[in-house]
């Protein structure tokens, strides 16, 4: 694959056609900018993985020219991959400052914080990196300091969103700078490349405010404990319970690693400054019942955020009862549904009371509704649209609202597509391929190598086991030694086993000197003859492992 010198291009290597793991890359005059390096979480799909990792080699392999990786924000879709990926990259990281505050705290955990160099950004300043200058305009979404990214080259200028909304009283950090992208759409935008999350929701996202006014009139409600669950990065909402718990006469404990990280980087960066102090996890247990909020992790069903062990009575000092309260402000995030009814199953077993968005306004989006795409494509007025950051669905319903809103072209990405911009039209002139990668004792594993696999196989068709003692003239000494995990029922195996065994005596019976004088020939026509035997008789395809073992005197 060519790219030319001047070539303006965009290389999307994750988050173009699924939620999460978002990384792309710009080049120009052979200079490389990175923007964001998130993670996804595993689904039914990939068992026994926690965190999927983006496919960067396309990355590694421009490092030389990679000039710097910017954070739009600090969610884990957009930066969660720093601790398993950058010592592959070795790239200066570049950030507003809750971003880095944030991102300090989980290098700290991670001990790496030595090692990675951060530097810390202003909004409306221009950062030059090679053949780029950058801009970070301030917007609103549901973190502090989130960033769009406007990347400027002699060709023209692209607009890269992040994530956002527009919300005119987001109770904590920034209004989105629409004064400032007003003028950046005068000057000229060869492309808006933005966030496709909400492009299937009509209307307008509602304020911070709104969330803030229905917790206080549910709390208001309650009459016993309430705990609040919510994403611990999202300090306004943790900034809105607590309000609404002071409204309702009641203290705050907070309950969870995650959310400490996230008050202790807020609180170093200007925000939760005026907050009363909080209850102890201790203490919580002594407070009246009416007078107390627990804000907890866990809101996705994570087995050991501090919801899923309240729910099951397991956690150390927060003790819930019949009557109380928990309240979910945050969404579901697809894929979680599962986890998550698990535990609200939990807590109604106990008698107690769950309200979630769809009982009151206790949460509200972080990202724009149809109404505030609209907007922006009529303040930035760029002659492409590319949409990111969503599935093929979000990615499609984005296009085409653009289009509506007179772009002259969309273009529907997919990781690994090279797309270039010539004369305002932008055109995919290659792809790189992309896998999935996860991250296991230390190492960034491809999710399709063969231990994954196998791992998956066995999980889902079950493992059988075939053992053969030859002697030196290739003859069976015994019965061949079979043994299964996950195939058959019990009382159905001794049968299944025998059958096994005799299947492969008769194979070795069969087959000719040159098979029975090479291990990997038999293994290979015995293998496939005891997957298509538990096939035709289980329907399902067992990973086979089989031992030839060989007796010379
Ligand atoms: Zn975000």
């Amino acid at each position: 694959m060519n790219i030319s010198h001047d070539e303006l291009v965009f290389v999307p290597l994750g988050g173009s056609g699924e939620i999460g793991m978002n990384v792309n890359l710009y080049h120009y005059q052979s200079d490389w900018l990175m923007i964001d390096l998130g993670i996804s979480f595993s689904d039914e799909t990939t068992p026994g993985v926690d965190i999927i990792l983006p496919d960067i080699r396309f990355a590694e392999a421009h490092k030389e020219n990679l000039k710097a990786l910017i954070l739009t924000h600090a969610h884990e879709d957009h930066f969660g991959a720093i601790p398993y990926l950058w010592d592959r990259l070795r790239v200066p990281i570049y950030g507003t400052a809750f971003t880095l505050a944030l991102l300090r705290r989980k290098l700290a955990e991670a001990k790496l914080s030595e090692t990675i160099p951060l530097y810390e950004i202003h909004y409306n300043k221009e950062y030059n990196f090679g053949a780029f200058d950058v801009e970070f305009i301030a917007l609103s979404h549901s973190i502090p300091d989130p960033a769009a990214i406007v990347i400027k080259t002699d060709q023209g200028q692209i607009l890269h969103t992040g994530d956002w909304k527009l919300d005119d009283t987001p109770m904590l950090g920034n209004k989105t700078d629409t004064n400032r992208l007003k003028q950046i759409g005068d000057e000229g935008v060869i492309a808006l490349i933005g966030d496709s999350t909400n492009a299937m929701v009509e209307g307008r996202t509602p304020s911070e405010s709104v969330a803030r006014q229905g917790l206080t009139e549910v709390m208001a409600k309650a009459k016993k404990a309430v705990a609040v669950t919510c994403f611990a990065s999202n300090v306004a909402r943790i900034d809105s319970i607590v309000a609404a718990a002071k409204a309702n006469s009641r203290h705050v404990c907070v309950v969870g690693r995650a959310l400490h990280r996230a008050i202790s980087a807020a609180r170093d960066t200007g925000y939760l400054t005026n907050l009363p102090d909080f209850v102890s996890e201790e203490d919580a247990g002594l407070m009246p019942r009416e007078n107390l909020v627990i804000i907890c992790t866990g809101s996705q069903g994570e087995v050991r955020a501090a919801l899923a062990k309240i729910a099951n009575n397991m956690h150390e000092n927060i003790h819930l009862q019949s009557g109380d309260m928990v309240i979910y402000s945050s969404r579901q995030i697809p894929g979680n549904e599962n986890a998550i009814a698990k535990v609200q199953n939990q807590l109604l077993r106990r008698k107690i009371e769950i309200i979630t968005d769809e009982e009151a306004p206790v949460h509200v989006s972080g990202h724009p509704a149809r109404d505030e795409l609209s907007d922006l494509y009529h303040i930035i007025r760029p002659q492409i649209a590319i949409p990111v950051h969503g599935t093929a669905r979000h990615l499609e319903a984005h296009a085409k609202l653009a289009k509506a809103c007179q772009v002259p072209q969309t273009l529907i990405p997919e990781n690994g597509n090279i797309i270039s911009f010539q004369k305002n039209k932008a055109n995919v002139i290659d792809t790189v391929e992309v896998s999935q990668f996860t991250h296991e004792s230390g190492n960034v594993i491809d999710l399709q190598s063969d231990m994954l696999r196998s791992r998956r196989q066995m999980l889902w068709n079950g493992s059988v086991s075939v053992s053969i003692l030859l002697d030196s003239m290739d003859i069976l000494i015994q019965a061949p030694t079979i043994s299964q995990e996950g195939v058959c029922l019990e009382e159905e195996e001794s049968d299944y086993l025998g059958s096994i065994s005799l299947l492969v005596d008769n194979q070795l019976e069969k087959a000719n000197t040159k098979i029975l004088s090479d291990d990997n020939a038999i293994k290979k026509m015995v293998i496939g003859r005891v997957k298509s035997a538990t096939k035709s008789r289980f329907r399902i395809r067992p990973k086979v492992h089989m031992h030839v073992i060989r007796i010379s005197a």
